[in-house]
């Protein structure tokens, strides 16, 4: 079973936010905690994660959220000088066909050093005949 969809009480971010499982931390304030992923993609591999338990993005208040991007830039730049890289992912994964095993919001910064490390690559060109339905499938429900 996956972390998925699992309350709060069962959570295993939640556990480490409230000091109930150890973690290796590198920052927290009052909205985001950040520690070291257990099981890394690259050296350095960590993960900054909501305090509060918001299982998706679409559940993340926007208030909250709004704090996110800058405190990736100020941790990942952070990573890059402390660790002597110059390349990094940022990667937020939300369901679990999207590769979410924990369901506890959160986003993974990667250090990089090959880019074969990890197998980033762009997919086959569109059909420009089915492309543009796709688009206003996600254009009309905007809200
Ligand atoms: P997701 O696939 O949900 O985007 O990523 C979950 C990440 O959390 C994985 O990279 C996994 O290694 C990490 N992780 C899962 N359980 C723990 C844990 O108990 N402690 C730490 N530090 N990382 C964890
Ligand atoms: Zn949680």
């Amino acid at each position: 079973m996956t972390e998925a969809g699992k309350s709060a009480d069962r959570c295993v971010f939640c556990q480490i936010a409230a000091g109930r499982i150890p973690s290796i931390r590198v920052y927290e304030d009052d909205d985001f905690i950040a520690f070291m992923d257990i099981a890394p993609q690259t050296e350095g591999h960590f993960l900054i994660v909501a305090r509060e338990h918001y299982e998706r993005l679409e559940d993340m208040p926007d208030k909250i959220l709004a704090k996110a991007l800058p405190l990736a830039k100020k941790l990942a730049a952070a990573a890059m000088t402390g660790l002597g890289r110059s390349a990094f992912n940022l990667l937020q994964n939300n369901g679990e066909a999207a590769g979410q095993a924990v369901g506890h919001w959160h986003m993974h910064i990667i250090p990089r050093v090959e880019k074969s490390e990890i197998p980033f690559k762009p997919g086959p060109t569109a059909d420009l005949t089915h492309l543009p339905f796709v688009a206003e499938n996600i254009r009309l429900n905007i809200k």
